[in-house]
């Protein structure tokens, strides 16, 4: 996708190898910790050892190891960059669930599952890739009846947005919605709504603040190449308009059931 009309580059305008590189070497790919991937699961009842979970964009498996800690079922996590498989499934051996959880390359768009063979479909950060609205219509063929999603989506979180936000967010996720907008889609769907709650500001600090020391060694490896910086620059950008403004928008998380 280019981005002619607009100076701000999209994440898409770059080389998707420097893009796995640099966020490989982060614990988590986005906003989130294990405190936040714990209260949603604790809306999900009656998993079981035979349950049947996906993470779908699930990175270098981050949340996935803490699902893994918290379940007793199965667990398969899928992403399109092969290194980060790689490191979910050493994080599997090292954590002793590597019989259990299974993390293979793919994409959210052409799931290998079974229709209606999925107890959980969780995805972090990640559901942007489709569209909030198009991958829940999808997961949904994936889950078995009474199944479970959890998924975390921009939001907008106040009436009122800096003109700068909003032109940024329009560009860059024109589907960014407010809180009831986004519990209407979902229901609009095919689910009943659950929950949803903010997932806390100090998540989107952590997951910026983590970025300095690998933009040191990104820097540093790539000093002088135009695509290197310019995929910086776009970072750099986002993490700025957050910190200026951080109220309007954030992540939530919502949960539903299939209706
Ligand atoms: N869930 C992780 C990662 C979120 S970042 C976390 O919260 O830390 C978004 C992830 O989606 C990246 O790992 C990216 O590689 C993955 N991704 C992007 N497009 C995808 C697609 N079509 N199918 C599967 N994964 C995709």
């Amino acid at each position: 996708m280019s981005n002619q009309n607009n100076t701000i580059p999209t994440i898409h305008d770059f080389d998707l190898n420097l893009i796995c590189e640099y966020y490989l070497s982060l614990d988590r790919q986005g906003p989130g910790s294990p405190e936040v991937t714990l209260k949603a699961l604790s809306f999900i009842e009656g998993l079981t050892a035979e349950s049947r979970i996906a993470d779908l964009g699930c990175g270098t498996g981050g949340q996935t190891m803490t699902l893994a800690a918290a379940t007793t079922g199965h667990i398969v996590g899928l992403d399109l960059f092969p290194k980060f498989i790689d490191r979910l499934n050493e994080q599997a051996w090292e954590h002793g669930v590597r019989d259990r959880v299974q993390g293979i390359v793919g994409s959210m768009d052409a799931l290998p599952f079974e229709p209606e063979s999925l107890d959980l479909i969780w995805c972090e950060g990640a559901i942007y890739n489709l569209g909030f609205e198009r991958g829940l219509r999808y997961f949904r063929d994936f889950l078995k009846s009474g199944g479970w999603v959890a998924v975390t989506e921009n939001t907008w979180l106040t009436d009122e947005h800096p003109a700068e936000v909003e032109e940024f967010w329009n560009a860059a996720y024109p589907e960014i919605d407010t809180i009831p907008n986004k519990i209407a889609t979902m229901q609009r769907a095919g689910y009943e709504f659950v929950a949803a709650f903010k997932v806390p500001e100090k998540c989107w600090h952590n997951f910026y603040a983590s970025q300095d020391e690998a933009n040191r060694i990104f820097l540093e490896k790539h000093a002088g190449d135009p695509a290197a910086e310019a995929f910086l620059a776009g970072e750099a950008f986002e993490r700025a308009l957050y910190e200026k403004y951080h109220e309007p928008w954030g992540y939530v998380f919502y949960i539903g059931r299939k209706a």
